[in-house]
């Protein structure tokens, strides 16, 4: 499908976070083709649409780093306690879910996703028996499946949760489809062996996929760290050789001034999570230090167990909030711009896909969103980040277009532009 976005303003978040105030962005199948400033809408292609998005704000549509969408039905069940507790809470709530509880979760996680702009997800449930719930919600999909052998406590899981092979064979009903992309996780360092996580590790290494696994998240963390390894997680990970540039953290709360430059130097990259965080007492990560340092950083909503919602806008807005508390503590503050870069091409960049998502430049995906816009005084560059950040939320979404194709329309539908279009 051809398309065109007409008289829009463009928050591109490429290399020189170029903003065109009114311009018209081109669509050919699934990619961006042309992006044009000013002047008037370019002949339309002989079949296709040309959407009128003046007043209207298009950027790129939104990277869930890191979210759990099998939970999705059990909203509401779980809402106090740090980490440990909560684990086992959740565990006992929705530890076996029946294939209706797993499709309702997924049905309704995709669709708040995609009304709250976002286009791609990095999901860390099992999707199993979902692929057709995924396919049909026209969002990009990372699975993330996770191993698990054990909890803090003591308590062994399922083999199935704790066998590579298993996991392996989950990623291969993912693997070269539309859309779709796999990594591999590891629950965390106090869930899983020592032996394990090598073996995680290694499989992803020799497979040129991503890593990933909840790291120094909270203080209950730390402690069974410092008492099990003799150390803290960042620093655990590191003796067991497995920080590198294909791994990729969730969390990152708990880490000193020397562990940080080890993230740096290895390469690491991590996704902030800052209202499950808070949710789950875990505390402030220090993310513009991460930034500032030059960690890539992506941002997640993690699941609805812990946040207790989907809506991206509320995740930017937290995490630059939040970050101002760091001030008093002397550590640096998060801009809106970073955040929303972080929302954008750093979340792309920290699951592999920064050369295909994640900012509005020709030849990239056309995974994008369109965002009516209040009266304005001014619009520039600050201003429409800033309604972004601070302002907007999912009401505000008027459409999502992935891979070219238009997967919400809170408009009618191409509506008198078509017709337009049509007599031309
Ligand atoms: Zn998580």
């Amino acid at each position: 499908l051809d398309m065109v976005l007409a008289n829009a303003s463009i928050l591109t978040f490429d290399a020189f976070d170029r903003f065109v105030s009114r311009g018209h962005l081109i669509i050919r199948k699934d990619k961006i083709a042309d992006i044009i400033a000013g002047g008037d809408i370019p002949p339309g292609p002989a079949t296709g649409c040309v959407v009128d998005a003046a007043n209207h704000l298009v950027l790129p549509g939104f990277v869930n780093c890191h979210t759990h969408c099998g939970e999705t039905f059990f909203r509401g069940l779980c809402d106090d306690g740090t980490l440990f507790p909560w684990l086992q809470q959740t565990y006992e709530i929705s530890g076996r879910k029946t294939v209706e509880e797993r499709r309702a979760s997924y049905e309704q996680g995709c669709r708040e996703m995609v009304r709250s702009g976002v286009t791609c997800l990095c999901d860390s449930s099992e999707p199993l028996g979902v692929m057709d719930i995924i396919q049909r919600s026209g969002l990009r999909y990372i699975a993330a499946p996770m191993l698990i052998e054990r909890m803090p406590w003591g308590q062994a899981l399922p083999e199935s949760a704790s066998r590579l092979e298993s996991r392996i064979g989950l990623l291969s009903e993912f693997s070269g489809r539309q859309r779709t992309s796999v990594m591999l996780g590891a629950h965390a360092i106090y869930s899983c062996s020592a032996e394990l996580l090598g073996r995680a590790k290694r499989y992803c290494d020799a497979e040129g996929i991503i890593f990933c696994i909840h790291l120094a998240e909270s203080a209950d963390e730390v402690d069974f760290s410092r008492k099990h390894f003799g150390t803290s997680p960042v620093s655990y990970l590191h003796r067991l050789g497995l920080l590198d540039g294909n791994t990729l953290a969730f969390h990152c709360v708990h880490f000193d001034e020397p562990e940080l430059e080890l993230l740096r130097e290895r390469g690491v990259s991590v996704v902030h999570c800052p209202i499950a965080n808070l949710k789950l007492y875990s505390g402030v990560a220090p993310v513009a230090d991460l930034i500032r340092s030059g960690v890539p950083v992506g941002l997640g909503t993690d699941g609805v167990m812990t946040n207790n919602s989907y809506n991206f806008f509320e995740e930017l807005k937290f995490a630059v909030l939040l970050a101002r508390l760091n001030k008093a503590a002397g550590r640096a503050e998060l801009t809106a711009h970073e955040a929303a870069r972080a929302a954008t091409i750093e979340g792309a960049r920290v699951l592999g896909l920064g050369h295909e998502i994640g900012s509005i430049e020709v030849g990239k995906k056309a995974d994008l969103q369109m965002i009516r816009l209040p009266r304005l005084k001014r619009l520039d560059r600050e201003v429409a980040e800033s309604f972004v950040v601070f302002g907007a939320g999912p009401q505000d979404v008027a459409a999502v277009i992935c891979d070219g194709e238009l997967i919400l329309d809170a408009r009618s539908p191409c509506g008198t532009a078509e017709r337009a279009a049509q007599e031309r």
